[in-house]
């Protein structure tokens, strides 16, 4: 499943192929590909020009130039992908968006497997789309509060693994970063923040935003410039894990075996040695 890193690459992928663009048709193309709480059809976006692509959390949206914008979320399988002739054409593609720039044409399609994903047209209310308001911000928003994301931590008395992955105490955290955060921070995933000093607290924070930067670098070298692809693994994933889906396998500080826990029906990897 795409997480902040993936979804941020495609964000920065897709910027540089859209930007300026004016969508000439937008066809929805499969029942689930609308939210339902889109204020509009996909053809209302007709005619809107491209200015520029935004994110908070996982939701990314087109800037147009109205006041609406065109939101979409990955969901578990979601990809945008500029067709290209020479390419085979994308197996399941749920909305398409017939571009031009000039003389320029393009077209972008919104590639869905198992269709978890969506778009929606929406308002924005404090420059965030509907969908997206009740999402907090993100490490790497220009707005984020450090201090005071470590004390909304601090006053909740819940194991610090479900408190990482809440979008709403602080967003783009999910499973696995959660989990490698944790590792590198030396804290077992069931502590209580309660019985975490917000000095601790605020390395945590700091762990994860570096985890989640190792991620979007990686993530955008690996990146073919045409062809913007997000299926849930990025480079990432087979090079620097040390304890996200190593069940078994030495702990790569202390060589003791990762162990594999389940609460609030997710996985938690962590080193039983150095997570106490
Ligand atoms: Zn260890």
């Amino acid at each position: 499943m795409p997480e902040l890193p993936e979804v941020e690459t495609v964000r920065r992928g897709l910027v540089k192929l859209v930007k300026g663009y004016t969508i000439i048709a937008a066809h929805d193309l499969h029942p689930r590909a609308l939210k339902p709480e889109s204020i509009a059809p996909l053809k209302s976006i007709n005619g809107a020009k491209i200015i520029d692509l935004n994110r908070r959390g996982k939701f990314l949206w087109f800037v147009l130039d109205r006041p609406q914008v065109l939101v979409a979320h990955l969901g578990m399988s979601g990809q945008f992908l500029i067709h290209q002739k020479d390419r085979p054409a994308a197996k399941h593609v749920r909305a398409k968006f017939h571009l031009s720039k000039n003389i320029r044409k393009r077209e972008l399609v919104f590639n869905d497997q198992r269709t978890f994903g969506w778009v929606s047209v929406e308002e924005l209310t404090n420059a965030i789309p509907t969908s997206a308001q009740h999402i907090a911000t993100d490490p790497f928003d220009p707005n984020f509060d450090k201090s005071d994301t470590v004390n909304k931590f601090a006053k909740r008395n819940i194991k610090i693994k479900t408190a990482l992955l809440n979008q709403e105490i602080m967003s783009g955290v999910g499973n696995i970063y959660a989990d490698e955060t944790l590792w590198r921070a030396k804290v077992h995933p069931e502590i209580s923040t309660a019985d975490l000093s917000k000095k601790k607290i605020a390395r945590i924070i700091e762990l994860a935003t570096e985890v989640m930067q190792e991620a979007i670098e990686k993530g955008g070298t690996s990146f073919d410039d045409l062809y913007i692809n997000v299926n849930g693994e990025s480079g990432f994933f087979e090079q620097s894990l040390a304890a996200y889906g190593r069940t078994d396998q030495p702990c790569p500080r202390c060589s003791a075996p990762i162990r594999r826990i389940t609460f609030s029906a997710r996985s938690s990897h962590f080193c039983p040695s150095c997570q106490r």
